[in-house]
């Protein structure tokens, strides 16, 4: 089949990627000229393990093509994924300017059937939106071409991005057209083999299915953290109770390990943009709001604990961090907790430095170069004549620590883990200051 997919960045690359690597025959289109060079050049823009060589094989079997063409691209697919980004807008709604300027192109360029995919996350009512502007410009333009709307949100996880695009759960569609059914399921007959993973439903619950999983994981992970912060105050052990709840099937294991809040280009602005979708039809969503504040105060007690450990005397001093993501396998530092503690240590005079194995450019992108931000090449040098250490991501490098190494590093054995990653007994027992979450020593 001919698709387009509009935006390269982690859904949209991995989407046209895994569609072309089973042969459909994709271009992927950008109006990020660098992005669309360095895709051309074989240069992948992003951390994601696999990408770069399932993209290098697909460019080179001419399956895949990059452009900032905008007009070659709406000409070439039948299926248009629309798959840019949705950012939060100031009042904490998705912000669609970026999707109905798509809109827009399409129905700028088109000149025979199209379907247009929504895959980008957007509140309920958007595919009308869609619609409606593709049917303005067609109407501007006095020309009359058929086209279809449909929801296809994405599932995706970063870090695990080509296995969730290819082995996911489900594949949801939205839609009440039987010609959308039927080129959806061919586009997607390649992953949908052995069990059928397609799910068609209504547009609208289309749409509100993507918010939804969103929502319900924030709320499990703000949940445990909000039992972690109780645990912590009344001396039991998070790790205990983790373990007593998930193994009962009703709750499970998954999604219950306490941290330091959840952060990345989904759950914060998912969880806001849900609540706010909920205001605007006359419903206070009060457990979303309330999830969205524990994982607001979650991200602030990285730096809370290190505070309380250093007697409050942070000026001059140097912490070092370990991970920068919010969370391993990605690059990505999107709303990440390390941004919140970073940003509090350099409004206090403190000197970060800091390592992460993948996000160390994307830090450089964001803060740029100043004289408190030290970015360094591992683990080990990161600690080198610091006063603490923090640990803002679970990277598998960062899983082990020699308790009397590491003390011996700090100038104050202070160890401040987001994660949970040590046995706090073994830290205490080698003289380190250990703070975790919902364990090791408390405030
Ligand atoms: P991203 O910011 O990484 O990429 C968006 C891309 O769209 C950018 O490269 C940008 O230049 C491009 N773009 C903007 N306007 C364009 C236009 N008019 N034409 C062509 N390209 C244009 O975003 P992302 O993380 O891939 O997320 C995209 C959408 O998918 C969002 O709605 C997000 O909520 C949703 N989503 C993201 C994930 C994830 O893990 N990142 C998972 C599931 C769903």
């Amino acid at each position: 089949m001919k698709i387009t997919v509009f935006g390269t960045g982690y859904v949209g690359l991995v989407t046209g990627t895994c569609l072309a690597d089973v042969g459909h025959d994709v271009v992927c289109v950008d109006i990020d000229r660098n992005k669309i060079e360095r895709l051309v050049q074989g240069d992948i823009p992003i951390y994601e393990p696999g990408l770069e060589s399932m993209v290098l094989r697909n460019v080179e079997a001419r399956r895949l093509r990059f452009t900032t063409d905008a007009g070659m691209a709406v000409e070439h697919g039948v299926l248009q994924f629309i798959a840019v980004g949705t950012p939060p807008d100031e009042d904490g709604s998705a912000d669609l300017q970026y999707v109905l300027a798509v809109a827009s192109t399409i129905g700028q360029y088109m000149n025979g059937y199209k379907v247009v995919i929504d895959k980008s996350t957007v509140p309920v009512g958007t595919a009308d939106k869609v619609r409606d502007r593709i049917e303005s410009v067609l109407a501007e333009r006095v020309a009359d071409v058929p086209f279809d709307v449909c929801s296809n949100p994405e599932f995706l996880k970063e870090g695990s991005a080509l296995e969730d695009f290819t082995r996911g759960a489900r594949i949801v569609v939205g839609t009440d057209s039987d010609r959308v059914s039927d080129l959806m399921r061919e586009c997607y007959a390649p992953y949908n083999r052995n069990r059928e993973k397609l799910m068609f439903m209504s547009v609208r619950a289309a749409e509100l299915t993507k918010y939804a999983a969103n929502a319900m994981l924030a709320t499990k992970i703000s949940f445990m953290n909000e039992i972690a912060n109780l645990a912590e105050r009344l001396g039991a052990d998070i790790e205990d109770v983790r373990r007593g709840i998930g193994s009962d099937p009703r709750i499970g294991y998954h999604f219950i390990y306490p941290g330091c809040g959840y952060g990345g280009s989904c759950f914060p602005k998912d969880v806001q943009a849900l609540a706010r979708t909920a205001s605007k039809v006359g419903y206070e969503a009060e457990l979303l709001k309330a999830v969205e504040a524990v994982n607001k105060r979650q991200k602030s007690t990285l730096f809370e604990k290190l505070s309380h450990a250093l007697n409050g005397e942070l000026e001059g001093k140097t912490i070092a961090v370990w991970g920068l993501s919010f969370k391993p396998e990605t690059d990505d530092m999107r709303d990440a907790p390390s941004r919140t503690l970073m940003e509090a240590l350099w409004a206090h005079g403190v000197t970060v430095q800091a390592y992460d194995p993948e996000a160390m450019k994307e830090c450089r992108r964001i803060y740029g170069e100043r004289d408190d931000l030290i970015l360094v090449a591992d683990r080990i040098q990161a600690v080198k004549k610091a006063d603490a250490l923090v640990i803002c991501t679970e990277w598998k490098e960062f899983r082990t620590l020699d308790a009397e190494w590491i003390r011996g590093q700090l100038s104050t054995p202070v160890v401040i883990d987001g994660r949970n990653l040590f046995d706090p007994q073994t830290m205490a027992l080698a003289g380190v200051d250990y703070y975790a979450v919902g364990r090791g020593k408390t405030l």
